[in-house]
């Protein structure tokens, strides 16, 4: 009889003979813990299965569009530490500014189509709430106004 260690929770289980190089036990949350760290793997190698699970996830969201509400209400501790983890990606982007009062109205170049529109607070964390908006260019081409001339 061969003994190995769940890859997991580190305890001794002995593999079934079907299951090539098992690594982890039956216990339920080692095999959570297998299928999460095939998932990540999975997600980071393959495109379509990274696509295929994001439209998944976004169509979940949209059914059920409190859940994540409730979830931060309910959890105050990840709220923070998300919080807290988001301007600290923030810091590094070091990205322009979305808005800026100073930015001149030459410097934008934008195209018909429809966007997102997702207001963000003032440490640049995005909200949940997001509208798809279209703009339609009326017109291109010309001179655009400057802060003087209006
Ligand atoms: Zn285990």
């Amino acid at each position: 009889m061969t003994v190995i260690y769940c890859a997991a929770c580190g305890k001794e289980f002995e593999p079934r003979p079907q299951i090539l190089n098992q690594a982890y036990c039956s216990a339920p949350e080692c095999q959570r813990e297998r299928h999460r760290i095939w998932q990540k793997k999975k997600r980071q190698t393959d495109p379509k299965y990274r696509q295929d699970d994001a439209d998944c996830n976004r169509d979940w969201a949209s059914d059920h569009p409190s859940y994540w509400q409730k979830y931060r209400t309910d959890h105050p501790d990840y709220t923070e530490r998300n919080r807290k983890l988001q301007r600290e990606r923030n810091l590094k982007t070091k990205r322009a500014p979305i808005a800026n009062e100073n930015v001149s109205i030459r410097d934008i170049s934008l195209q018909s189509g429809r966007y997102w529109l997702v207001p963000i607070d003032s440490d640049g964390i995005a909200k949940v709430d997001a509208w798809i908006v279209e703009i339609t260019v009326i017109s291109a081409g010309c001179n655009p106004l400057t802060r003087a001339d209006e």
